[in-house]
C-alpha cells in the first residue's frame, strides 16, 4: 500500500510517501516558509531533488498541491497520478483522554480533535488545517490520525495524576499525557524484535533524546510511565526546554524581573535547557566542541543533561520493579556516543555494563552493551513516519 505520511505545522510541512509492503520511503520533503512565501524541497532516489525552490504557498492548500504536483511529475515523480495513493496518515500531537489509538478520519473524529485544540494550542490547529487541506485536494482518499500521545494513554492513573486538587483533572483535563509516543512504540517493538522475545515480555526504558526529549517506562508492551508531562515542557533538560522545575521560581522571578506569564514561559520553552546553562548552543554537537575546548558551563550543561536521563533510568526501573533493555533513540540518542555512555556509566549496580567499542556507533540498530551486560543497551534508530504509515495501512 503507498501511503503518504503528513506532518503539518503552523508554517511548515513534512512529507513521506512510503510503500508499507516493502517499507521504502519513494519520496519525501518539506514545505517550508507556508503563509510567507513559500519554499519547497523534494527527494527521491534516483531522481532529481529540489532543493527549498520559492514556491508561492497562501496557505496549507498549495503546499499539499505542491507535493501531490511533485510527485505525479511525469520526469521527476514517483506515481503517474493521485489515485496511486491508497491513504494519508496525519501525524496530530494531542489525542488528549479521547484517542487511545490511530484512527480513521471522520467529522466525529475532526471534532473531538478539534476539541483537543486548547491542550496543544500550537500544534493540533496546524494539524487540523494539515487534514483539511489533504481533505479537499484528495476528498476520496481515506486520512488517519497517529497521535503523539495515543501510545501513553495506557499509564496508571498513580502516574498520570498531578497532586493537584482533583477536580483541575476532573474539570480541566490537566494530568500527565506525554508525547512522542509514536517514537516510543516503535523502539520498544524494534527492541523485543532484536531481543527475539515477546514485547509482552519485557521492562523497557526508551530514551528519545533530541532537540525535545523524553524518557518512557515500556512494561509489557505499555506505556506504564513518561516524562514529559501536560505539555513537553517537563522531564528531563532539554535543548532549549527546561524540563523539570520548581513552580516556586516562576513567582520568583517573574516579580524580580517584572515579566508576565508568557515571557516567563518564553524563557522556559526557549531560552532554558543546555541552552540556557552552557550560553552556547542548543545543539550537543557545538557544546560538545565547547566542553572540549575549556567551556565550563557547556561541560555542566552536558553533565545536566546525562545526569537527568540518568535519574529517570533508575526512577523508571524501580517503578517497573526492574529493566531488561534500555533504549536510545532520535538526534542525541542516535548520534552522541559519549551522551550514550556518560548516562549508562554509574548503573552497573543495576545490571548494566556498556561495551565501549560497540557504542562507537551512530544511525543503525545496534546492542552497545557488553556481552555480559544483564540489561540489554540498545541503540534504535526512530522512524515515526513509518510508524505512522503502518498504522494507516493498518486501518485503511
Ligand atoms: P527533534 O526533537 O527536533 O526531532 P532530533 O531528534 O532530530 O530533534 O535531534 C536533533 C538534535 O540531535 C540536534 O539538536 C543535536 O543536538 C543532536 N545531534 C544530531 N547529530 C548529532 C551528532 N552527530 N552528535 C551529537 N548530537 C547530534
Amino acid at each position: 500500500m503507498k501511503v503518504l505520511v503528513i506532518n503539518a505545522g503552523s508554517s511548515s510541512l513534512k512529507y513521506q510517501l512510503l510503500d508499507t509492503d516493502t517499507q521504502d520511503v519513494l519520496a519525501k520533503g518539506l514545505c517550508e516558509r507556508i503563509g510567507i512565501d513559500g519554499k519547497f524541497t523534494y527527494k527521491a532516489p534516483g531522481k532529481e531533488t529540489i532543493d527549498a525552490v520559492d514556491t508561492p504557498m497562501p496557505t496549507h492548500n498549495e503546499a499539499i498541491q505542491a507535493v501531490l504536483n511533485a510527485l505525479i511529475d511525469p520526469a521527476n515523480g514517483v506515481i503517474s497520478s493521485m489515485d496511486e495513493i491508497d491513504a494519508v496518515g496525519h501525524r496530530v500531537v494531542h489525542g488528549g483522554e479521547t484517542f487511545n489509538r490511530s484512527v480513521k478520519i471522520d467529522d466525529k473524529v475532526m471534532a473531538a480533535i478539534e476539541e483537543c485544540n486548547p491542550l496543544a494550542p500550537l500544534h493540533n490547529p496546524a494539524n487540523i488545517i494539515g487534514i483539511k487541506a489533504c481533505q479537499a485536494l484528495m476528498p476520496n482518499t481515506p486520512m488517519v490520525a497517529v497521535f503523539d500521545t495515543a501510545f501513553h494513554q495506557t499509564m496508571p492513573s498513580v502516574a498520570y495524576t498531578y497532586a493537584l486538587p482533583y477536580e483541575y483533572y476532573e474539570n480541566d483535563k490537566v494530568r500527565r499525557y506525554g508525547f512522542h509516543g509514536t517514537s516510543h512504540k516503535y523502539v520498544a517493538q524494534r527492541a523485543a524484535d532484536m531481543l527475539g522475545k515477546p514485547i509482552e515480555s519485557l521492562k523497557l526504558i526508551s530514551c528519545h533524546l533530541g532537540n525535545g526529549s523524553s524518557v518512557t517506562a515500556v512494561k509489557n508492551g505499555k506505556s506504564v510511565d513518561t516524562s514529559m508531562g501536560f505539555t513537553p515542557l517537563a522531564g528531563v533538560p532539554m535543548g532549549t526546554r527546561s524540563g523539570d522545575l520548581d513552580a516556586g521560581i516562576l513567582e520568583y522571578l517573574m516579580n524580580k524581573h517584572g515579566m508576565d506569564i508568557k515571557e516567563m514561559l518564553n524563557v522556559l520553552n526557549k531560552k532554558s535547557g543546555v541552552q540556557g546553562v552552557s550560553g552556547v548552543s542548543s545543539d550537543f554537537r557545538d557544546l560538545s566542541k565547547a566542553a572540549g575546548e575549556g567551556n565550563k558551563r557547556a561541560a555542566l550543561a552536558l553533565d545536566m543533561f546525562s545526569y537527568g536521563v540518568k535519574k529517570y533510568i533508575g526512577a523508571y526501573a524501580a517503578a517497573m520493579g526492574g529493566v531488561d533493555a534500555i533504549i536510545f533513540t532520535a538526534g542525541v540518542g542516535e548520534n552522541d556516543a559519549g551522551q550514550r555512555m556518560a548516562i549508562a556509566s554509574g548503573l552497573e549496580f543495576m545490571g548494566v555494563k556498556m561495551d565501549p567499542d560497540a557504542n562507537n556507533v551512530r544511525g543503525h540498530e545496534a546492542i552497545i552493551s557488553a556481552i555480559d551486560s544483564k540489561v540489554k543497551v540498545l541503540l534504535i534508530p526512530t522512524n515515526e513516519e513509518l510508524m505512522i504509515a503502518l498504522d494507516t495501512a493498518a486501518l485503511v
